[in-house]
């Protein structure tokens, strides 16, 4: 089998690690790849081809027999990698352009959730030319709400504003000054809502629905939860508060009803549909889908799918919708994923700075890279978000030792990490 991915995380990485242990892979080329999908023994990097050119990868890949394609990031999705593919009969692991709009579209997601009474937030939907009639509803609500640029907006299109002033200054940045740019033409304002959050991730062919392992991502800069939103700072996994019973409302409530309901309105999804909850004191609401793989929720649960699972079958199984004739198992215990950033991030930071990894003896211990890239004979920083490094344990406590031991044999100028990931899930477990 040779596969292309798509895309240059850390997300990327873990999915060419995972995939490249299987027996049935030949070569995965990865586009444009990073410094870690560089030295892997069954990839190469396409970075002379822009992963948004689909005319030069469907010429490449009907050269080189591609019989997969696994698009990472969720513009491609949604600007319709999938159909692209599909007329030159190549299959891709992931949504065509309809069902990417569950994340392409706050707006489309949000009202198709109320079609399906899936349990979400409740919201209403205003057209920039709208804002009088968005602010007398934010004046009405007797909650606080929640702001939200319907398009894709790099997970920066969410504002929490705390008092009613602050929710009317947010709605003239999105509508007239265009803050997030076309990606706020249409903006849902929604009831905010309080509890832990937690990431589901399913794999997916439009009929059977498997969960991987629940995650809980830190989405903020500085410890405790402070400071600017980034990309993700870290992820564990299985999160303890997905409980078996938590779980099961999921699958009923939000899940089911949402791959069965894409299926009956005629766009079936194919891929890993990530739905983020909110676990309120009335059962977890959906805040939000994504229609591919989290990360560094990926960096995190791929450690945790057993030995003997071949990543490059499920992904086979699912494009031909025959999901229900393999066996997802998983690990018991948890995998933890530290990321380290460049210095600055997520405002302005310097790229180009060495990296050094000192060599790990564990196992359990993955090195993932994210932002990095070779230049000439060195391994030097090109992001924000550098390196995830990721570490399995049959304990939280051993996976975090563990991560924050491959942590320290990583060093580059200006390394910053959180220090607490999962520590909200420790502190919860022994108290
Ligand atoms: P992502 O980067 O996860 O893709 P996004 O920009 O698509 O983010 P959301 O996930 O919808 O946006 O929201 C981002 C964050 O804002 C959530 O993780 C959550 O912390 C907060 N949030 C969103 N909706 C609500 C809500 N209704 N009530 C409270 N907090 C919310």
């Amino acid at each position: 089998l040779r596969i292309l991915l798509l895309g240059s995380g850390g997300r990327e990485h873990a999915l060419a690690w995972k995939l490249s242990q299987s027996p049935y892979v030949e070569k995965i080329f990865v586009c444009p790849g990073n410094g870690g999908t560089a030295n892997l023994s069954k990839t190469m990097n396409l970075d002379h081809i822009s992963a948004g050119d689909f005319a030069a990868l469907i010429e490449f890949s009907v050269r080189h027999q591609i019989a997969l394609v696994v698009p990472g990031p969720e513009q491609l999705l949604v600007d319709g990698v999938e159909t692209h593919f599909r007329k030159v009969g190549i299959p891709v692991f992931g949504p065509n352009c309809l069902a990417a709009r569950m994340e392409g579209s706050k707006a489309f997601s949000k009202d198709f959730m109320e079609r399906h009474s899936i349990p979400t937030a409740n919201f209403e939907v205003f057209a920039s030319h709208q804002i009088e009639q968005a602010i007398a509803y934010v004046k009405s609500c007797n909650h606080k709400v929640v702001l939200k640029a319907s398009g894709l907006a790099g997970g920066k299109g969410v504002l929490l504003p705390n008092s009613v002033g602050e929710a009317i200054s947010g709605l003239q940045e999105i509508m007239v000054d265009s803050a997030f740019g076309s990606a706020g033409d249409l903006v849902v304002v929604e009831e905010r809502l309080e509890g832990p959050e937690l990431s589901v991730l399913a794999i997916t062919d439009g009929y059977t629905i498997v969960p991987l392992p629940a995650a809980q991502d830190h989405k903020r800069i500085g410890e405790g939860d402070t400071g600017l939103n980034t990309g993700g700072m870290g992820a564990y996994s299985p999160a303890p508060v997905a409980t078996p019973v938590v779980m099961e409302e999921i699958m009923s409530k939000a899940l089911k009803p949402t791959i069965d309901g894409m299926r009956k309105e005629g766009f079936p999804f194919v891929g890993v549909l990530f739905t983020g909850f909110m676990l309120t004191a009335s059962g977890p609401k959906v805040l939000e889908y994504n229609v591919r793989f989290g990360d560094p929720e990926t960096e995190a649960i791929l450690l945790l799918l057993s030995e003997d699972v071949d990543l490059s079958s499920v992904f086979m199984a699912c494009v031909e919708h025959r999901l229900d004739s393999v066996t997802l198992t998983f690990k018991p215990g948890f995998a933890v994923s530290v990321i380290l950033a460049s210095q600055g991030y997520p405002g302005g930071y310097e790229k180009g700075k060495t990296i050094e990894i000192a060599p790990i003896q564990s196992p359990d211990v993955v090195v993932f890279h994210a932002g990095t890239t070779i230049a000439g004979d060195k391994l030097v920083t090109s992001g924000g978000r550098v390196i995830a490094v990721s570490a399995y344990s049959p304990t939280l406590q051993g996976a975090l030792d563990a991560a924050y031991a491959g942590v320290e044999a990583v060093s580059f100028e200006g390394k910053t990490y959180r220090r607490d990931i999962a520590h909200s899930a420790l502190s919860a477990a022994s108290g």
